[in-house]
């Protein structure tokens, strides 16, 4: 059986005829930025996740830049920040010429809140979380931690999207920075992003920034960006909206039966925060040797993806701030025992079942 890590066809066909039928609305439209469509998706999506506002940009990384940027953060400021988060994250905080400080992660792969108020110093400005891998970061710990120093807080949701601690949505403790790139939970068919905030202030900079820094035509207030997510990505992620809920349940039935069936003594399974939901972006299972047992599934034809192979402070972009190999060894054992398994919307459950038995036949050999 051939079992490729993802397949963005599958949930395409779910809801083939709604997206088609969108798609030639859009085009038949005459008008392609900025309009109905969008307006209706931020009016949606801030009602789906409880925010006030949403802001709908070109892409994730656009919506960390001008999150920091929104919130004045520049050179000479500090952002607090996960370590073994997707390079992204950093570079929405380095574009905006301020320096990232690295936090070790949690046992679940999060910010390790207990070790954020060493890092503080009189140049933290915020702290940047990340869902990763559609868990939700300890946000009671983090929160308090900014009321105490008076810091903004920013959340990279772009592998987030439904998830929620203590009932709550990610998106909305602070500022909430989302892609809907492809892959993830919420993807369009195309780049796109968006800010969620319930700060009219932010969201109002936000809107003039993603449009050259001007809220009335050719009248330029700041020099901004060209961030618009388009009519045509907005009106099908208005349709993707509506699924989320069942396309993240689906995702978690194959995440619990990964969780209750794969047994195997050399695997690490993910484990989930207590009173918060995961959304299964990710299955991120732990392994010593890891090389060896995915060459072991890809030999039968199991694909699977190293999430990150290299930790941003390790990575030849990042050279310039000077770290080293054993700067942060939790995230650089991470990065050399993580690995993703095939978990996707349209995944069939025979296909589920020869995964797990092909993990649970898995003996190390030498
Ligand atoms: C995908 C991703 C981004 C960037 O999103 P794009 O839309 O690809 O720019 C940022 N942060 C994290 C954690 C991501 O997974």
């Amino acid at each position: 059986m051939k079992i490729p890590f993802n397949r963005l066809d599958l949930q395409f066909y779910m809801y083939q005829d709604e997206y088609e039928k969108k798609a030639l609305e859009v085009l038949r439209s005459g008008w392609y930025i900025l309009g109905r469509e969008v307006e209706e998706f931020e009016r949606e999506f801030s009602k789906y996740i409880g925010s006030k506002y949403t802001v709908g940009l070109a892409s994730g990384l656009d919506a960390l830049v001008i999150a920091f940027r929104a919130l004045d953060i520049k050179e000479g400021d500090e952002v607090i920040v996960q370590a073994n988060t997707y390079i992204a994250s950093v570079m929405g905080i380095t574009m905006n010429g301020a320096t990232p400080v690295f936090i070790e992660p949690d046992e679940f792969f999060n910010i390790d809140a207990n070790k954020i108020e060493e890092k503080i110093t009189s140049k933290t400005k915020a702290i940047l979380v990340t869902h990763l891998y559609g868990q939700c970061s300890n946000m009671d710990g983090i929160v308090k931690i900014c009321e105490k120093y008076k810091l903004k807080l920013v959340e990279d949701c772009a592998q987030s999207h439904g998830a929620k601690f203590n009932n709550i949505f990610t998106g909305t403790f602070g500022i909430g920075c989302f892609s809907f790139y492809p892959s993830k939970n919420l993807g369009c068919f195309g780049d796109g992003g968006a800010i969620t905030t319930n700060d009219e202030e932010i969201m109002k900079k936000i809107k003039t920034l993603r449009n050259y820094g001007s809220n009335k035509r050719y009248y330029n207030e700041v020099v901004g960006y060209n961030s618009r997510l388009d009519e045509l990505q907005a009106g099908l992620l208005r349709i993707k909206l509506k699924y989320l809920d069942e396309l993240n349940n689906e995702r978690e039935e194959i995440a619990l039966r990964y969780l209750t069936e794969i047994k195997n003594p050399l695997i690490s399974l993910p484990k989930v925060r207590e009173n918060s939901t995961s959304v299964w972006h990710l299955f991120v299972i732990q392994i010593k040797n890891r090389e060896k047992f995915m060459k072991y599934l890809s030999d039968n034809g199991i694909d699977t993806v190293i999430h990150y192979p290299i930790p941003p402070h390790l990575s030849e972009a990042y050279k310039i701030l000077g770290y080293k190999e054993g700067s942060f060894p939790i995230t650089e054992e991470y990065s050399k025992e993580v690995l993703s398994l095939p978990l996707y919307n349209g995944l069939a459950k025979n296909e589920q079942d020869y995964v797990i038995n092909i993990i649970n036949d898995y003996k190390e050999v030498n």
